[in-house]
């Protein structure tokens, strides 16, 4: 994750800093090119609904996010899940134990491929032989993308799982919610791809690192200011 370290963040201070950070880092090329697209529309960046821990997250979602649906109600028939910080301690390949009656409901509620972990580090280029990936889905019982571009651009990927999957019966990336911790990386793409964003806003672990402060700066000024997050929906498809 870029996140945790602000060393490695790529935040724009200048535009030959920027491409020199891409070129040593090309893993996080999709975060830094597709955090400019909120130069454009900052509100891809607001979640549609906002919890401090995992354990603290609504079954089923669509109960949390109902006034972004149809008069039905919204029809959210699968999951994604960021990993670090969401429901696991950075670095860590199992549900942090607190968590763990939640991501049982989780799994209960979504079963098989309609929950999936999409990390940035487990079952990504940085994850020699899918390792971490293949220890996470032994200590989760869930599905873990293999991917090659990381959040925020790999929405292409995430749908490509769920229409192999017709059991899931997702035809639709407004059928999908996905929750994280990283305003530019997991709420960003889900606003990207159309689908609902929950935002882990506090973790496992504090995080007080420079893109952190930038995403709570930035979001928080947006909804001082009467801003919200774009309606789901599925031009994607
Ligand atoms: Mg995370």
């Amino acid at each position: 994750m870029i996140a945790n370290n602000p060393t490695r963040s790529h935040m724009p201070h200048g535009g030959s800093t920027r491409r020199s950070n891409e070129l040593e880092h090309p893993m996080n090329v999709s975060a830094s090119i597709n955090v400019l697209r909120l130069l454009a529309n900052p509100t891809l960046c607001l979640p549609h609904y906002t919890v401090s821990t995992f354990d603290q997250l609504p079954v089923p979602l669509s109960s949390a996010c109902s006034k972004y649906g149809t008069e039905k109600g919204p029809d959210i028939r699968a999951v994604v899940l960021d990993k670090d910080n969401c429901f696991a301690v950075p670095k860590q390949n199992s549900v942090y134990p607190a968590y763990s009656a939640k991501f049982d409901e989780l799994r209960k509620a979504y079963p098989d491929s309609r929950l999936l972990i999409v990390s940035n580090s487990a079952g990504t280029s940085s994850d020699k032989g899918y390792q971490e990936a293949d220890l996470l889905e032994r200590n989760t019982g869930v599905k873990v993308l293999r991917h090659t571009t990381k959040k925020p651009g790999c929405h292409a990927e995430i749908m490509s799982h769920f229409r192999n999957a017709p059991e899931t019966g997702v035809t639709a990336s407004n059928q999908v919610a996905i929750v994280g911790d990283r305003l530019f990386t997991d709420v960003l793409m889900a606003n990207m791809m159309g689908s609902h964003s929950v935002w882990i806003k506090d973790g496992v672990v504090p995080d007080h690192g420079l893109l952190s402060r930038v995403e709570k700066g930035l979001s928080g000024f947006l909804l001082r200011r009467g801003y919200a997050a774009p309606n789901p929906r599925s031009d994607f498809e």
